[in-house]
């Protein structure tokens, strides 16, 4: 029995009767042929259409390998002997609008630049076609597209049909397809004819636009993002939404937005070095406050401190230039959620800075921690004020025990 393609002739009919002239399971998933249909099939580089048979949701349609049948899958059981079918138009018609606007716009690149399409690839993501050359000159992707764009102005009649062999020798292919059996041909207005099985629009104009996105550089090709109508509109939409969110933010014209963020960028780096400065004067200071406040009452001096939830680099930085000072040792702590302690001395001591380390560590219960005799330290751990004030009189007991 007939297992009729009707969208070859008709990309407009989303409303149709069948027969079903075969339930089966195709895939892992219930499946129908239908004596006719006007649904597509993925094949060409076109994505299938979806909608429903009867009220079950078809999930993917395609051609069966082995005798061509277009098999419908289904979202569900369907064991009936006839069907109403139902296309998604949205769906359909942004085929129609992408597959119609690359034929137009592989075209306009052959005329413009003599640069041949040797791929197309269509998702709900993106749309692209990809050219044998990589370098293309400045202004070639706009005269393309405006080229382009003309011919959708122009709203030139878009003709599908299988010509006889005689005709198809007559006709100037954009290119020939290494394939067997009747081949269908699109004639666009008599821009552009080549051989497709997809679905498209009855005129140009119907496209609404064809704007390129991008281009990026494939090894040898060239691949051209592009969208057309429909979802070119949505891409207008989110991108003129997004300039005026930033013109809003920046408080300027959108025209002015680069000029709007290379003062920022000039701002903050400015900013940045002076911060820098004045970070590092204030170390300087802190650590002279650090030595007058340190008990000078012994052999050595001590330098011990408590400090609430400072970056633990800081710290380190101030440790490291206290026991720059000769018979100096420096014990502090950082209370917080991972609480941190250092024990350190100056070269010129003999104490081992890691067993005062595990002593103090020890107060908060962990033993994460090490380094080298003169400098050493560890935690991780919650610990209090009072935990980290403790941890240190321990450490300073360490030392102390070794020096009786
Ligand atoms: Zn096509």
């Amino acid at each position: 029995m007939a297992n009729e393609r009707r969208y070859y002739a008709d990309s407009y009919t989303t409303h149709f009767d069948a027969h079903v002239i075969e339930t089966t399971h195709y895939n892992g998933l219930p499946a129908v042929v239908l004596d006719q249909t006007y649904f597509y099939p993925t094949s060409g580089g076109q994505p299938h259409d979806t909608g429903v048979l009867n009220d079950t949701p078809v999930s993917e349609v395609a051609v069966r390998e082995d005798d061509g049948a277009v098999v419908h899958m289904l979202e569900g059981e369907l064991a009936v002997e006839r069907v109403t079918g139902q296309i998604n138009w949205a769906r359909r018609l942004d085929h129609m609008q992408h597959h119609t606007g690359q034929h137009i716009l592989s075209q306009a690149f052959i005329q413009v630049a003599r640069a041949h399409t040797i791929g197309f690839h269509m998702s709900p993501d993106s749309i692209t076609i990809d050219l044998d050359q990589a370098n293309l000159e400045a202004g070639v992707v706009d005269a393309a597209e405006d080229l382009a764009n003309r011919v959708v102005n122009e709203n030139r009649p878009v003709r599908a049909w299988f010509p006889t062999p005689e005709e198809l020798a007559t006709l100037q292919l954009r290119k020939v397809p290494d394939v067997d059996g009747t081949l269908r041909v699109v004639d666009i207005g008599g821009f552009d004819t080549n051989a497709c099985g997809g679905t498209h629009v009855a005129h140009t104009g119907e496209i609404g636009i064809i704007k390129v996105l991008r281009v990026e550089r494939r090894g040898e090709a060239l691949r051209v993002e592009f969208r057309c109508g429909t979802r070119a509109l949505q891409d207008y939409r989110t991108k003129n939404n997004l300039l005026q969110q930033l013109s809003a933010e920046l408080t300027t014209s959108y025209h002015d937005i680069p000029t709007s963020l290379n003062r920022l960028r000039d701002e903050n780096k400015s900013l940045n070095r002076e911060l820098r400065v004045l970070r590092k004067a204030m170390l300087e200071h802190e650590v002279q406050a650090m030595w007058k406040a340190a008990d000078h009452s012994g052999a050595s001096a001590l330098v011990a401190q408590v400090f609430d939830g400072r970056d633990a680099g800081e710290v380190r930085g101030l440790v490291q230039q206290l026991i720059e000072h000769p018979s100096t040792v420096v014990i502090c702590a950082i209370a917080g959620e991972k609480a941190h302690l250092i024990t350190a001395r100056s070269d010129d001591l003999p104490y081992d800075m890691v067993v005062a380390l595990k002593r103090g560590l020890a107060v908060w219960g962990i033993e994460r921690g090490g380094g080298r005799p003169s400098f050493a330290q560890g935690g991780g751990t919650p610990a209090s004020l009072d935990d980290a004030q403790k941890a240190i009189e321990a450490a300073i007991a360490a030392i102390r025990s070794t020096e009786s």
